[in-house]
């Protein structure tokens, strides 16, 4: 281990991890005078955010949009002096089914929704409505989603919409994830709605990818240390410091926040067995995302739902260019597969012929007149830690920031529920959690360390 020296870098609060989460826990130490460093394992900062470039306009890597109700991240789109680039657009949704899309945006489109016979539209209609007042609870985080849907949604109405929604999300884990979570995102879906932008969501104009480089300037300007492309390897705790090695090199920091998975937390230090056997006992799912570029559109919805098989588990289609026009992507047209994926298997390691194969049937179901040729490029994204699952009397609930380590404290998707994952969520929690290590170092008392950032 190095001891210190001058060519020993050394910091109050050290960063793992430059997703939105990491950048907001930077930004919270950095405003309470701490020094701060975040190393981030991928070439640039944004995490599951993060963009690529398609017809010279940046586009996130996999399909965002802002909620109304997303308090944070509009407040730093404020802050950081985009507000303009906010836009509110109507956004469609349908739902494929035997072969045909059905309109899903309305009560309306409920009752005319003919794969369901009438009194489970009702029911189903109901049963929502209902579900949307008696809201959240104990209860409900401890009941099973496929034991109680059909009680709550109607047997007809769970089997035939949620359940392969949720199949296609969760795969063997569906049956057990918690009503809590489901009831949770019809509401973040009914409070959108409530809030008076009607079925329009917003979208920031270059992606949260670009949103995320711009807070890293802000942040950067403020005197925060970021490092992109070289992932932490280790977090050894002597008697009053946490020494960090990435790429070779090692920093000494009076507290680490580390944004990101319980697993992959769990693989750079010892972590408490409490903590650890909490966090491993959290399944992630992945996500494998293709990214079509069409020379011309597919359909004239946002989103697809897909209740309807596909070889390689395509649970959504979702056009981004009846969202956001064309033209700005040089007139291509973006079209986004998503899979959830378990990782290791097919659908994981699918290439981009392979994903294409396999959603070709819903394509045609979407567009009959689509051809292979339409397709100009593809990109296909994948991530290991996508989608925490959130089963019914698992430890989700309640988790802590603090892992039981002194100086080392934690954030991740799995820290957000019984909410859905999102960005703003995640700002507001690297927030919290940049405080909450801020206070440490305030009661732990600041030493003073030689060499510096
Ligand atoms: C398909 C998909 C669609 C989504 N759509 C929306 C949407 O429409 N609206 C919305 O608000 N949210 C959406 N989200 C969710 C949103 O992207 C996330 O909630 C948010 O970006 C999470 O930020 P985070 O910082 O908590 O985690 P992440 O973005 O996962 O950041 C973790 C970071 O840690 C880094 N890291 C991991 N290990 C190491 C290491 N050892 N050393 C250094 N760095 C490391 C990773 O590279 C990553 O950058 C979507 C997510 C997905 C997957």
């Amino acid at each position: 281990m190095l001891q210190d020296g001058p060519n020993v870098d050394t910091v109050d609060a050290l960063v793992v991890g430059a997703g939105l989460a990491g950048l907001a826990a930077a930004d919270a130490l950095a405003a309470r005078g701490f020094t701060v460093q975040v190393v981030e394992g991928a070439p640039s900062v944004g995490g599951l955010a993060r963009s690529i470039c398609v017809g010279g306009e940046e586009i996130e890597a996999y399909y965002h949009h802002v909620f109304p109700q997303d308090r944070a991240l509009r407040n730093l789109i404020g802050r950081l002096g985009l507000s303009e680039k906010l836009e509110w657009r109507r956004a469609s949704t349908a739902v494929l089914t035997n072969g045909r899309l059905y309109p899903f945006d309305s009560v309306l489109d409920l009752l005319r929704f003919r794969p369901l016979s009438l009194p489970a539209r009702v029911r189903l209609g109901f049963g929502s409505a209902l579900a949307l007042v008696r809201g959240r609870g104990r209860r409900l985080e401890r009941m099973r989603v496929g034991d109680a849907g059909p009680r709550w949604f109607g047997r007809g109405g769970y089997t035939v919409l949620w359940q392969p929604l949720l199949d296609g999300k969760f795969g063997p884990f569906a049956h057990d994830v918690s009503l809590a979570w489901l009831v949770g995102r019809m509401k973040q879906r009914a409070n959108a709605r409530k809030s008076g932008t009607g079925d329009r969501l917003g979208y920031l104009r270059g992606g949260l990818g670009a949103l995320a480089v711009k807070y890293e300037e802000e942040i950067s300007a403020h005197g925060v240390q970021v490092s992109c492309g070289t992932p932490v390897d280790s977090l050894v705790r002597d008697a009053d410091r946490w020494h960090v090695r990435f790429g070779g090199r090692e920093v000494l920091a009076r507290t680490v926040v580390a944004c990101l998975s319980g697993e992959s937390l769990g693989k750079l230090t010892s972590l408490p067995d409490a903590y650890r056997r909490t966090v491993e006992a959290i399944p992630y799912r992945a996500v494998t995302c293709a990214m079509l570029e069409l020379d011309r559109p597919l359909g004239s919805y946002y989103w697809v739902n897909l209740i309807q098989p596909t070889d390689l588990a395509c649970l959504a289609v979702i056009e981004h260019t009846n969202f956001i026009p064309a033209d700005r992507y040089g007139g291509r047209h973006i079209v986004y597969l998503t899979h959830y994926v378990e990782v290791g298997g097919r659908a994981w390691n699918a290439q981009a012929d392979e994903i294409v194969d396999a959603a070709e049937v819903v394509l045609r179901a979407i567009n009959p007149a689509f051809e292979r040729g339409w397709i100009q490029a593809t990109h296909v994204s994948r991530d290991r830690w996508a989608q925490p699952v959130p089963l019914a009397g698992g430890p989700m609930p309640g988790l802590s920031v603090d892992t039981g380590l002194p100086g080392l404290f934690h954030a991740s998707l799995a820290h957000i529920y019984p909410d859905d994952r999102g960005v703003s969520l995640a700002l507001e929690l690297g927030g919290r959690v940049g405080k909450t290590a801020a206070e440490w170092l305030a009661t732990t008392g600041r030493e003073a360390m030689s060499g510096g950032v």
